[in-house]
């Protein structure tokens, strides 16, 4: 007894869990740290197999090595959750050690079970934190791998082995072969340079897809450094940039192709930023300006086209429209060409302008040609007035010569009636009566050519006056802008239709136009404008032509035919203008302003908007 009580309380001094079992496996004695620990008795510890002291999931296994031992008398040695009085199962490292008695007969089972939970939990976490980061590296969209410092791979994601349909194995043993022959010899300098210097590579290269087929992969490698500052390993990072590749290909191929075009197409070629700074230029800039982009500046354009050329640069910047002008650019030589000049703004997808491209294409040969048939029709024009006039003067002349003839006939007569002795009266009557008569009849031819220039009946359709005015400006532009005049077109809208002839009405304004920009020529002081308006008068139409020049000498006669004041003119033009605008059944007349200049108005019948047509 005495003996037991130095035991049960040596045995509830040590702070391990400590069991006695008897040779059966029925439990004997526990300690108090065992009793402490399941909050149980002696007596229901005793029941253990049959409760939950041992984990539902680890029972089996404990009492499988439990019954295999006791028998043979086999040490045993297991792991496995236990119940404490707190309800929770914590890992016990659990031995069992038969005793045996000097006949060597077990005599009892002595279990030690120590409390391993914290170690196992920290193990557990390991493995799962092993399991997680391997699960990432396998799904990170990236081959991964690992090599040793020989270069030899160790561990390769799934990912990659997938990709290059191999196994670790022999990715491990014949990495090379599966690298593009060509590039063998490149990746293998590469790696020795990296490893010798033990810096980064990082480099692209084919290499053989599980399809067959090489693709470029770009690959990085990282050394990791032990604690001596040697290479211990390679990690690799593989990414598949074929497509990323031929892409970049096929985009820097279109951009040669398009530099190509650009360069090749006969003009000049530019791109400017949204605040209109010149950010590119073509070949073609370079060597006509003789500059670099960097010394193109605004005096390489004629300084008399500068001023007009900068107010449309900014009308354009503030308004983000497409643009275009005709303007001189000095060459390298110093001589200035007409180019005209297309700008075009490009946009984001919001509608902000991103930049302007300019094309500017060289018009002085076109020009010239323009000025040279220009100058032939101006000239062809007076030499067919002239033609006209020299031809109408002699039938004139003809038509007019004979009553004449006549009348300087029957005046000789007369006198020498009137000089006899008495004088003849009678024959010297019947002589003046013949001289009225011819007077009558000449004064009828005059009426007569009169007459034939009214009755020229104009050919008639319907027509927009308006339409009409833009045609003028059209054919007129050129001279217009090199006369340095500005049109303001006021036309009302909805104007009536007019029935008349298109070429003669079209005439009309090209003559009164015409007549405005000439009393402007010598105008310096003050802005060459023209106004042309068009309004609803009534039941006509009423056209306006007013300009800004010198005014006319003689307002009552200008409309007379013959009448002019200009050293080249015919005096003509007026008068075909009142013919043609009576003959349509308007009125023409012409009034000084009250500032400067003239105003040429005349009316036209407006066609009634309910007639048919
Ligand atoms: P031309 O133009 O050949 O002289 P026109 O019959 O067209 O013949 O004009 C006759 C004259 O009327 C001109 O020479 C000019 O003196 C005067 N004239 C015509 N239009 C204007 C105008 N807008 N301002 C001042 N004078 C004008």
């Amino acid at each position: 007894m005495q003996n037991e009580l130095t035991f049960r309380q040596m045995m509830d001094g040590i702070s391990a869990l400590v069991a006695v079992l008897t040779p059966d496996g029925a439990v004997d004695f526990v300690n108090r740290p065992v009793l402490d620990y399941f909050g149980k008795t002696l007596e229901e510890l005793k029941e253990w197999s049959s409760t939950d002291a041992v984990h539902p999931d680890d029972l089996p296994d404990a009492v499988a090595v439990l019954s295999r031992s006791l028998p043979s008398g086999q040490p045993y040695d297991t792991e496995l959750r236990q119940r404490g009085a707190d309800g929770v199962y914590r890992w016990f490292h659990v031995q069992g050690l038969p005793v045996r008695n000097e006949a060597g007969r077990i005599h009892r089972w002595c279990i030690l079970q120590t409390d391993i939970d914290e170690r196992k939990r920290a193990e557990q976490a390991l493995r799962e934190s092993e399991r997680a980061l391997r699960q990432l590296i396998d799904s990170v969209p990236a081959m991964i791998a690992v090599a040793d410092a020989n270069g030899k791979t160790e561990y390769a994601n799934k990912r990659a082995l997938d990709y290059l349909d191999t196994t670790l194995e022999e990715f491990r043993d014949r990495a090379m072969t599966l690298v593009h022959p060509d590039d063998q010899a490149l990746l293998r300098n590469e790696w020795v340079r990296s490893n010798t210097l033990g810096q980064p590579m990082d480099l692209v290269h084919r290499i053989r897809r599980f399809d067959g087929s090489y693709r470029w992969v770009s690959v990085r490698g990282e050394p990791f450094l032990d604690d001596r500052g040697a290479i211990g390993r390679w990690y690799y990072v593989f990414t598949d940039v074929d497509d990323q590749r031929n892409a970049e290909e096929t985009l820097r191929e279109r951009e040669r192709h398009l530099r190509l075009l650009v360069e090749t197409i006969p003009a000049l070629v530019s791109r400017s930023t949204p605040e209109g700074w010149l950010d590119y230029v073509d070949r073609r800039v370079v060597e006509y300006t003789g500059r670099t982009m960097e010394q193109i500046d605004v005096d390489v354009i004629h300084p008399d086209d500068q001023v007009s050329h900068i107010r449309k640069l900014h009308h354009a910047l503030e308004t983000g429209e497409a643009w275009d002008d005709t303007y001189r650019i000095r060459r390298a030589d110093g001589a200035y060409r007409w180019f005209y000049d297309r700008v075009e703004p490009s946009r984001d997808l919001d509608g902000h302008v991103v930049c302007w491209y300019a094309v500017k294409i060289d018009i002085t040969d076109t020009r010239e040609m323009e000025e040279a048939l220009r100058s032939t029709r101006r000239k062809l024009s007076s030499a067919t007035q002239i033609a006209t006039v020299a031809e109408l003067s002699a039938s004139i002349a003809h038509e007019i010569n004979q009553p004449l003839a006549s009348v300087v006939t029957n005046a000789h007569a007369c006198r020498t009636w009137l000089q006899h002795d008495p004088p003849n009266l009678e024959r010297a009557q019947t002589t003046l009566d013949r001289i009225i008569r011819d007077g009558h009849s000449a004064a009828d031819v005059v009426r007569r050519i009169r007459a034939l220039f009214r009755s020229a009946a104009p050919a008639k359709t319907r027509l927009d006056m308006n339409a009409i005015v833009h045609e003028v400006l059209g054919v007129l532009e050129d001279e217009l802008r090199d006369n340095g005049i500005i049109v303001d077109a006021q036309l009302e809208a909805d104007l009536p239709i007019v029935e008349g002839d298109h070429v003669q009405l079209q005439q009309t304004l090209i003559n009164l136009v015409h007549n405005a920009m000439e009393a402007m020529d010598r105008v310096d002081d003050r802005t060459r404008s023209v106004v042309l308006s068009s309004r609803r008068d009534g039941d006509e139409i009423l056209m306006q032509v007013r300009d800004h020049g010198l005014g006319a000498v003689e307002p009552a006669i200008i409309f007379e035919p013959f009448f002019t004041t200009k050293g080249s003119g015919m005096g003509m033009g007026l008068s075909i203008c009142r013919s043609i605008v009576e003959a349509h059944g308007g009125r023409i007349w012409a009034t000084a302003n009250e500032g400067a200049g003239m105003t040429f108005s005349f009316t036209l019948p407006a066609v009634p908007s309910n007639a048919s047509t």
